[in-house]
């Protein structure tokens, strides 16, 4: 049996000191919804200019939003005096007939970073813990914080090939888990898990167990997609964002898709606010460019690989990811690694405290990812022992949550 975690404590995944202002028993009930980004910053071991430098730290796309999606923001801002709920129901239905699904089992959000948040918060409680895997994505984690559900993280199965969810520890971790979180690829390993495994998921979690299965980086990948349980009325509540291969983590759009009863639990925490008519239009205009997702997915795979390539001709262990994000072991410290790249500028993703040696690194532009070579290089060519990551200036420890808080 796994021990339960608090993500709260100190070898969870709070390890910049401006967490802690979140972490007193009175500030629970008001936690902010953590997402990549925040996570990221957290970890950015000095305050870094996102102007300056090299960020391949929050699995963001560097290619930004596709030319249509720009096109189609810009149409649209002379219309933003105005809600236009209608562009809403345009893009669920787009998105429902491209995939075969009922428009009323998808709900759009801004970015999945909410309803993420709201269904851990839904269908967790004291007595109904949330099971992840680790290494896997904190953000459901602290949801649990807030829903006073305890956290049962179970190791990646095979960590040194495949990086899999283990899904039959999973399902034997609790009796009666609110919410067993399976993200495909998993953040940070970018791994698959392979779809018997998920059926195997689908079919023996307990009857009132929602199966959270966070798709954030599906489109870069070959797996196959987990809406057809959705279509078989299954507890099953997938995650769509527009973040990732689409290149919009800055304007905020995604898609919560489940049963509806399941939705209308999730969406009664917060699912009916008005969306910023841009990133609607953004996200439609994305959704109906029939080539962008294979042209992408295609530009990120050439530059994941041949990186991948590289690190083990160096000698490196990558995890096998099929994502826009890889695990990278580099045979000590992780954090010294991190800092001393840090001080070139280059900005390498956050260390999971399971594996204090590996880094996440995010797949950048290929000239992005040559210049990562060259730090990495003369880093482990260097002394990094003792390296740790100065703290950030006080006054900015704590300014980008005071609005969440
Ligand atoms: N899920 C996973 C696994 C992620 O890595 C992220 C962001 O990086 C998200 C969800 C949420 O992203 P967003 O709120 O930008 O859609």
């Amino acid at each position: 049996m796994y021990p339960t975690v608090d993500p709260l404590a100190p070898n969870g995944i709070s390890r910049r000191s401006f967490f802690r202002f979140a972490a007193g028993a009175s500030a629970v009930a008001s936690l902010p919804i953590l997402t990549e980004a925040h996570l990221a910053y957290a970890e950015r071991p000095r305050f870094a200019d996102p102007n300056k430098g090299i960020h391949i730290d929050a699995n963001e796309n560097p290619m930004g939003p596709s030319e249509a999606a720009r096109q189609a923001i810009i149409d649209i801002v002379p219309r933003g005096g105005r809600y236009l709920f209608s562009g809403e129901e345009e893009l669920t239905g787009i998105f429902a007939k491209q995939e075969g699904l009922s428009a009323e089992s998808v709900i759009p959000f801004a970015g999945s970073s909410a309803p993420l948040h709201y269904t851990v918060l839904a269908f967790t409680s004291k007595d109904r813990p949330l099971v992840t895997a680790d290494p896997g994505y904190e953000a459901p984690m602290w949801a649990a914080k807030v829903s006073g559900a305890s956290v049962i993280k179970v190791p990646l199965a095979d960590p040194k090939g495949e990086a899999r969810h283990d899904i039959k520890a999973m399902l034997a971790a609790a009796s009666n888990p609110g919410v067993i979180y399976l993200c495909n690829p998993n953040n940070p390993t970018g791994t698959c898990t392979p779809r018997s495994d998920i059926e195997y998921a689908v079919a023996n979690a307990p009857k009132d167990t929602v199966l959270l299965i966070d798709e954030a980086y599906i489109h870069l990948c070959d797996a196959p997609r987990s809406l057809d349980f959705v279509k078989e009325g299954k507890n099953v509540v997938v995650l769509r964002t527009f973040s990732k291969l689409y290149g919009m983590a800055g304007l905020r759009m995604g898609f919560a898709i489940g049963r509806p009863d399941l939705l209308a639990k999730i969406s009664s925490l917060g699912g009916m606010n008005a969306l910023p008519i841009t990133a609607v239009a953004a996200a439609k205009a994305s959704l109906l460019d029939a080539d962008l997702v294979s042209t992408r997915k295609k530009i990120i795979a050439n530059t994941r690989m041949q990186t991948l390539a590289w690190l083990k001709s160096e000698g490196y262990r990558c995890t096998p990811s099929e994502s826009n994000c890889f695990m990278l072991d580099v045979r000590k410290p992780g954090k010294e690694v991190q800092a001393a790249l840090a001080a070139k500028d280059m900005y390498v993703g956050r260390i999971w405290p399971a594996w204090p040696n590996s880094l996440r690194i995010t797949v950048g532009t290929a000239d992005e990812m040559m210049a990562f070579r060259k730090d990495f290089t003369e880093v482990m060519n260097s002394n990094t022992a003792g390296l740790v990551p100065p703290e950030m200036p006080r006054r900015l420890q704590q300014a980008p949550f005071t609005h969440l808080s």
